[in-house]
């Protein structure tokens, strides 16, 4: 929690010091408050969507509880936001007894780290990881995640570059098959300029998957920038024409001022987030839970 807490630092000034603002400057909550307010969330990059909802939703609060007192607005700003961002499903609980992690993103993003992280968790918790190194297109995206794999002790399926991202994924499934792999966690393509060169390229590899293990439970992860902030909201959109996101994981939350973009993505896209990047160690990555996230905005 103190990671967030320190991580969400500019993140939190961001969105609070706005708010903090608009709540000195009045004392009844009236329509000149409410319009401030939302001028407020908005600048502090939740975008105009987001921002639309989250003031309807205070309104009708605001009526039904019959709140006067800006000093109020606090504590329903922080239920509201829990709110959009609460689910049910734990990352670390999976359907069945077999998993395959899809991990999907442009370059850059921290897709490689991600999955490193994921497999030194994952393995942590006793669990048998296998990677599959199916982003051939570039060398050393492939020497990076053999790398990460040396650090997380977990074995790993990989050919040369420009091998078919498909016979990487027939193999790496084999193999957790063979090993009896609780978790296989592939590494995709992340160039995004030919949207149709990549969306075949992710159902060649879903139709291997299926095909060839049919019982395992299956995540497809988007991985996104926040430093981008609402350019990572468009990747969003854009992965989501071309693949069944389950899941999305916010890397480099440390230090950037851009987190809200954790609340417009939930509110956008109704993707749940479910990790998040707070550094560039091996043991940077937290399971993302809105409760603790608001918590540290609010702190
Ligand atoms: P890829 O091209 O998407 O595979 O991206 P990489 O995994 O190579 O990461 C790109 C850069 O982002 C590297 O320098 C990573 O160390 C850095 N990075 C990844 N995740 C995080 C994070 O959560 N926080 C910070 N500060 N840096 C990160």
């Amino acid at each position: 929690f103190g990671k967030l807490v320190e991580g969400l630092s500019k993140t939190r000034n961001n969105i609070l010091g706005g708010v903090e603002q608009v709540i000195h400057n009045f004392k009844a909550i009236d329509e000149d408050f409410l319009e401030e307010l939302e001028e407020a969330l908005i600048v502090a990059d939740l975008g105009v969507g987001t921002t639309i909802r989250i003031m309807e939703d205070l309104r009708v609060k605001i009526k039904e509880r019959k709140l006067r007192d800006v000093q109020d607005v606090r504590g329903l700003l922080q239920e509201e936001l829990v709110e959009i961002m609460r689910t049910d499903q734990d990352p670390y609980i999976f359907e069945r007894e077999r998993s395959v992690l899809l991990v999907i993103g442009v370059n850059g993003v921290g897709k490689t780290t991600t999955i490193g992280k994921l497999a030194h968790q994952y393995k942590s918790q006793g669990k048998k990881v296998v990677l599959a190194a199916a982003d051939t297109f570039r060398a050393a995206a492939i020497d990076q995640l053999v790398e990460w794999a040396n650090r997380a002790s977990v074995e790993i399926i990989a050919q040369g570059e420009n091998a078919d991202p498909g016979a990487v994924v027939y193999d790496a499934v084999q193999a957790a098959k063979a090993r009896k792999a609780d978790i296989l966690i592939c590494d995709t393509a992340g160039r995004l300029h030919n949207k149709k060169n990549l969306m075949e390229e992710l159902r060649k590899v879903n139709r291997i998957i299926e095909r060839e293990y049919p019982d395992a439970y299956k995540e497809v992860l988007l991985v996104l920038d926040s430093t981008t902030g609402q350019n990572a909201l468009q990747q969003a959109k854009q992965f989501k024409e071309i693949a069944d996101i389950t899941g999305i994981v916010l890397t480099k939350l440390d230090g950037t001022a851009k987190g809200g973009i954790a609340i417009a993505i939930q509110a956008e896209h109704e993707i749940p987030v479910k990790f998040i990047g707070v550094g560039e160690g091996l043991e940077d990555l937290q399971k993302f839970d809105p409760v603790s996230f608001v918590e540290a905005l609010f702190e």
